[in-house]
């Protein structure tokens, strides 16, 4: 038995996907450089994604550069635009909770002289407009926030926050981390005035080694890396065509799905959340109203990494925080106002579109028997539980 619950980190590569990636590697293999008919086959592979991209997020397929990761693409966004400004602001406003891509490119700019100003959320775990307002100033290059919280799931208020950043400081770069929204909810370049998005294909279905940046018409981005100048010389470097080629079918395959899986989701995140209420020092640390595939929870007394490992001896799988802190205690769980002891048992759980509500019971048994059995090993050796 094998139950996946940890799907922000990376999904299962659907069937559609694997096959285009297949199909692109053994032969569809041209170089969208060449000239001949198999380099113009893998172009007319990167054109089509461009456009479905461009459909999805109603902008000219112009705008999209593709990259090997989220990581890339939010780097980019950041040094680019520092590069690109070099006599602009000299201040940049991240969030206090960033994905350690956007933190951390952050952080090396400040290295270099540039301020960053970190806006946290608030007692309630929600971010204020007006923090992001007060944060902007004259002297403001950009500003990146993200879209959903990679952690615990919460929504940033971006459908207000981009025009009244807009209003206040037209000339200031806006980005945004759509990595755990993208797909969930509806983002349209129309209605969302940003410089840049990032998103990536693994958390979508595609594989890993792909992700997307979207420009704006006419923001100025000086390139990370020199080489033959493909991607609008942005990204140079032959492009990883088969990724590109199972990116565009993932998301034909997430728009098919649709809104669909809100209410899916919605569904298993309440029998989650019903069946933790039931057990003993669980609590949930995710906001009532986060994106619905998200839960962090708790479990009082119980380390992570130890649950954890309980979990996966039973073919369950979920994440102690991101990923990618690989078990670092996490600075955004700290900014969210969470305990040191709920942080030291947080448990992230992300479901997909395949996860069932027989997985979430499976998980929820799975941890009513680790705290049965694990607690008083814990206790019996002398450790206090808060
Ligand atoms: N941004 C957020 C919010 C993420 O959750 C992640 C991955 O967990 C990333 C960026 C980085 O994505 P990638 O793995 O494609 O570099």
């Amino acid at each position: 038995m094998e139950i996946y619950l940890d799907n922000c980190a990376t999904t299962r590569v659907c069937d559609e996907a694997a096959a285009a990636c297949l199909r692109a590697m053994t032969a569809e293999y041209g170089n969208p450089s060449s000239l001949h008919r198999k380099g113009l086959e893998a172009e007319s592979i990167l054109t089509e994604t461009r456009k479905t991209i461009g459909q999805m997020l109603s902008c000219p397929p112009e705008c999209i550069r593709f990259t090997a990761s989220a990581t890339e693409s939010n780097n980019l966004a950041i040094l680019g635009s520092a590069a690109a400004r070099p006599h602009g602001g000299k201040t940049i406003v991240i969030t206090a909770v960033e994905h350690s891509s956007v933190e951390n490119a952050a952080a090396a700019l400040e290295k270099k002289g540039y301020t960053i100003r970190r806006v946290h959320p608030r007692p309630d775990g929600h971010f204020a407009v007006e923090d992001f307002l007060n944060a902007v100033d004259d002297d403001t290059l950009l500003v990146s926030f993200m879209m959903v919280n990679n952690e615990i799931g919460t929504v940033l208020p971006y459908e207000t926050l981009i025009p009244a950043l807009r209003r206040k400081a037209p000339k200031v770069l806006l980005h945004m981390d759509a990595v755990q929204g993208f797909t969930k909810y509806p983002v349209s370049m129309k209605r969302l005035d940003l410089d840049f998005l990032t998103f990536s294909g693994h958390k979508l279905y595609a594989p890993k080694g792909i992700g997307v940046l979207y420009i704006k018409k006419g923001t100025r981005l000086f390139p990370l890396a020199y080489g033959g100048g493909q991607e609008q010389g942005l990204r140079p470097g032959t492009e990883a065509v088969e990724l590109v080629a199972a990116l565009k079918e993932a998301l034909l395959l997430c728009q098919r799905d649709g809104r669909l899986w809100e209410t899916k989701y919605r569904a298993l995140n309440q029998r989650l959340r019903e069946g933790a209420a039931a057990l003993p020092r669980v609590s949930v640390n995710s906001p009532e109203d986060g994106a619905p595939n998200i839960v962090n929870l708790s479990v009082l007394g119980i380390r992570s990494e130890i649950m954890l490992h309980f979990l996966e001896e039973k073919g369950i799988y979920v994440s102690s925080g991101s990923a990618c802190s690989k078990g670092a205690k996490s600075p955004a769980l700290a900014a969210f106002g969470l305990t040191p002891e709920r942080i030291d048992s947080a448990l992230r759980i992300s479901f997909s579109r395949e996860t069932t509500e027989d997985e979430v019971d499976a998980l929820l048994a799975a941890l009513e028997d680790g705290i049965r059995r694990l607690r008083p090993v814990i206790e019996k050796n002398g450790k206090e539980l808060p």
